[in-house]
């Protein structure tokens, strides 16, 4: 058997009818930029996630620009930023010409610790940043009151988690501004580059309109400083029909992570993802945690798992194995190895397991068969 870490052939498959008439009439219409079926994806997204306004962009690295560029955020400004999460979360504060400044995750949440965020406030702070990662919300509640007491904006790196939920309540809209990425691999998906804004707010959605389109709100009219972060109408039209599978993909996200903790939690040597009481976790990714062993590097063990699953046709993943605070990129900020060390934890000893709401029972059982051997 053969199980990939995620499969887009298998759900292409499953909604081909439906998605390739949606793709023709863009192309009919020669609707190649933003048009209908974008407007028409803004305002479902936008309902969906309980936001007022959803602004669809290139992508959601554009989306975490856009969000700090909306609010002001430039050179001299510090934004913080969890350490664990992917590299495109500190991008938004970079292309800003402001300063990320990491912060340490929760040992169960992996999200950004709120007790550790109040430490790393300056007065240079103007923002911080929750990433919502590997589909779980952050703490939304304490990040919320931490930056009302300071006066700081709140945005939501929300890549990871498309209808994830935070005390009952869909991500997207718990903070000023939250940015979203379709990415093919993520939990909702284009064909190609995709993401969005979303946000309650009347000023930071016409501003964001137009960072995305040059600066104006008609053609060669430039009202403030621009770029061009459209997003493409195929995509809009793809991700139209996709948002309509979403609850159902999520729930077969959902069981297949209700799987492997019913195949797994026996396995002393491994430390399962936490689902917090405030969450409703929509398993991006599922990372467990290695033990390592005494008298080895915290990777070893890890390391030897993810090559016998790979020796058995498993593909696994590692998000992240270098922190944001040990990328060379950052080396001018001065942190060190050492500096936020459940993030460096998880970095040496997390492994993602494969994870799509195709994944059959069949393929979770032979998944766990493999790594109960690895660990007899
Ligand atoms: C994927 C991702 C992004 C970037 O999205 P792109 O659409 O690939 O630019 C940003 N933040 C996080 C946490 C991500 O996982």
């Amino acid at each position: 058997m053969k199980v990939p870490f995620l499969d887009l052939k298998a759900q292409y498959n499953s909604i081909k009818d439906e998605v390739l008439p949606e793709i023709h009439n863009v192309l009919e219409n020669t609707a190649y930029v933003l048009g209908k079926p974008v407007f028409d994806f803004e305002a479902k997204f936008a309902s969906e996630n309980g936001a007022k306004h959803c602004v669809a962009l290139s992508s959601g690295t554009d989306g975490n620009h856009v969000a700090l560029w909306a609010l002001g955020i430039g050179a001299g400004d510090e934004v913080i930023i969890p350490a664990n999460t992917f590299i495109a979360t500190a991008w938004g504060a970079t292309l800003c010409g402001a300063t990320p400044v990491f912060v340490d995750c929760d040992p169960e949440s992996y999200n950004i610790d709120p007790k550790k965020v109040e430490a790393a406030i300056t007065p240079k702070t103007k923002a911080i940043v929750a990433v919502h990662l590997y589909g779980q919300a952050a703490d939304m509640d304490p990040l919320n009151e931490i930056a009302k007491k300071h006066k700081l904006f709140l945005l939501e790196d929300a890549a990871q988690s498309h209808f994830a939920e935070y005390k009952g309540k869909r991500i997207g809209a718990l903070s000023d501004i939250a940015s979203y990425s379709f990415y093919p691999g993520k939990n909702l998906g284009a064909y190609g580059e995709g993401g969005a804004i979303t946000t309650n707010n009347d000023e930071l959605a016409t501003t964001s309109k137009m960072i995305r389109d040059h600066g104006g709100k008609e053609k060669y009219n430039h009202e403030i400083l621009g770029h061009n972060y459209r997003m493409e109408g195929i995509q809009g039209a793809v991700l139209g029909v996709k948002l309509n599978h979403l609850n159902k993909w999520t729930d077969g996200r959902r069981r297949v992570a209700a799987k492997y903790r019913e195949l797994l939690s026996d396995i002393d040597g491994i430390k399962l993802p936490t689902e917090m009481d405030y969450a409703k976790h929509v398993y991006h990714l599922f990372v467990i945690q290695v033990k390592g062993k005494d008298g080895e590097a915290r990777t070893a063990n890890r390391d030897r798992l993810q090559k016998h699953l790979g020796d058995n046709d498993i593909a696994s993943g590692l998000h992240y194995p270098l922190p944001l605070h040990q990328q060379k990129c950052f080396a001018g900020l001065g942190y060190k190895y050492g500096d936020f060390p459940i993030t460096e934890e998880l970095a040496e000893q997390g492994l993602s397991l494969p994870m799509y709401p195709e994944l059959t029972d069949e393929q979770l059982n032979y998944i766990s068969e493999k790594v109960h051997a690895f660990f007899k």
